[in-house]
């Protein structure tokens, strides 16, 4: 035996380094609540390549790893506002360990049991609270790669056409979405080949939900140049503004066309857990199918989505392809996971997310999402007795975007200080927040991840914005 096999496959170093990493983590998790460290760090991208190559360089396992947790964003932090991310329940990161050493491949039943149990478990467990009594479903990396296999279900589904053997042919097919929906929904229509004519946008209202009076027209259009809509997809909620769609006007003009009906709850789904809020997802059972990232409101970390469909054999019909060494009979084996996904080898997703449904349950979700929620609309509430504030809109998730004003300055200069404001809170790393276009109007955008942000956080949050706003007005810099 070579002996850096030996070293490599260590089991005592293996103990001594976890024991402190473990102890590590558990410090930065204590520090990074109690606000005891930055939430970030930034550097520019050239200046982290020269340090972490010389920190690569180094070959030193300790230097790596407490650089690892020191230099990185910190998610547990209150300060922390920006993109849609969970701060992870550490007990689901310490089953995330587990996976990785354990290493089961899930493409096939034999290469983790346990876990595509597991996989059947939590996926039943969802659809149970979503409303579909005859659903089924399985878990894939991220809602990107989810909405786009629920996509190709519905279109193998067209009735018509048999596109898995003859592809679409001359067929003209697109879908309908909103058009604030996140950017996958129209890069999934291109991957399909469906072009520019795929997708049919719906306007939104001024609360940037799609604009339900006009799926008709929007329609009718299409349909009139030879176009064939097979589906429509509500967002639950929006990226940019946290809007929720009207899912109960959108079940009703699918029935109606005969079209697929999907829902991307990426990021508000998890609201099906909330007593408060489950009103917001109202019609949500009356999907064709459903994704839900677990890594964004549900606690677990990245990367895991469930991807459900009311009628469970659905979830069989989007890969029809054989795959004879892989799979011995073409029956619907809830077991053998590739069937239904697009990976083959997968990483054991469903522990780290079964953690969380296992140890604090629906309670434990519902928390994390109410309380969430209740601060968006604290922060909106506050933002809304400031002058120098506007919002963009009134929250209906844990998402709000808003900028700060000078009635005597143009869009473009306004834009502009709203940019230089951002980029000076990026820079500084006491708070992390976003910014985001809204027609031709720069906002800022914050994600409220982090159900310790208290009210006084939000205060203090405001008037170091107003702090920074003071100086660019005064040009200091
Ligand atoms: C985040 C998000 C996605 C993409 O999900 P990933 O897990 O980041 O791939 C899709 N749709 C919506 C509405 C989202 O918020």
């Amino acid at each position: 035996m070579e002996k850096i096999l030996s070293q490599l496959y260590n089991p005592d170093e293996f103990r001594e380094k976890g024991h402190l990493l473990v102890d590590q983590l558990a410090e930065m998790l204590q520090k990074s609540l109690k606000k005891d460290i930055p939430v970030n760090i930034y550097h520019h991208p050239e200046d982290r390549y020269d340090e972490w190559q010389e920190i690569f360089n180094t070959g030193d396992i300790d230097i790596f790893y407490k650089r690892l947790i020191s230099d990185s964003i910190h998610l547990h932090h209150p300060a922390y506002m920006g993109h849609q991310i969970s701060p992870p329940a550490p007990l689901a990161a310490l089953s995330g360990l587990l996976c990785d050493l354990i290493n089961n491949g899930m493409g096939v039943y034999e290469m983790g049991g346990p876990s595509t149990a597991l996989e059947k478990i939590v996926t039943e467990y969802i659809c149970r609270e979503v409303g579909f009594e005859a659903g089924d479903g399985f878990l894939t990396s991220g809602g990107t790669l989810a909405n786009l296999t629920a996509l190709l279900t519905a279109r193998n589904k067209i009735q018509d056409l048999d596109i898995w053997k003859k592809g679409t042919g001359n067929a003209r097919l697109a879908i309908m979405v909103s058009e604030q929906a996140h950017y996958c929904v129209d890069r999934a229509v291109r991957i399909m080949g469906l072009g520019d004519q795929g997708i049919i946008k719906i306007p939104v209202n001024k609360n940037y939900e799609a604009d339900v009076s006009l799926l008709k027209e929007k329609f009718n259009q299409a349909t009139s140049q030879g176009i064939q809509i097979f589906a429509i997809v509500g967002s639950a909620c929006t990226t940019s503004t946290g809007s929720f769609d009207d899912l109960v006007a959108f079940a009703n003009f699918a029935a109606e066309k005969k079209i697929w009906f999907h829902v991307d709850g990426a990021h508000g789904g998890a609201a099906i857990f909330s007593d408060k809020y489950r009103y917001l997802l109202e019609g949500l059972n009356l999907a064709d199918s459903v994704i839900i990232d677990c890594h964004k409101m549900m606690m677990a970390p990245a990367l895991a989505t469930a991807v459900l469909y009311r009628d469970g054999h659905n979830s069989y019909a989007t890969f029809y392809q054989k795959a004879q060494y892989l799979f011995e009979r073409e029956e619907e084996e809830w077991y053998n996971l590739a069937k239904r996904t697009f990976e083959c080898t997968k990483f054991m997703m469903s522990v780290k997310f079964a953690t969380v449904l296992m140890l604090y349950g629906k309670k434990g979700i519902d928390a994390f999402v109410t309380t969430l929620f209740d601060i968006t609309r604290e922060l909106a509430g506050k933002i809304e007795n400031r002058l120098a504030f506007e919002l963009a809109h009134y929250p209906s998730a844990n998402i709000l975007c808003y900028r700060m004003i000078d009635r005597e300055k143009t869009l473009e200069e306004v834009n502009l200080i709203n940019k230089n404001i951002r980029k000076k809170v990026l820079e500084e790393g006491k708070y992390y927040i976003v910014q985001t276009n809204l027609r031709d109007t720069v906002y800022l955008r914050n994600t409220m991840m982090n159900p310790f942000t208290s009210s006084a956080d939000l205060d203090d949050f405001l008037n170091y914005l107003e702090s920074i706003y003071l100086a660019i007005k005064n040009r200091n810099y």
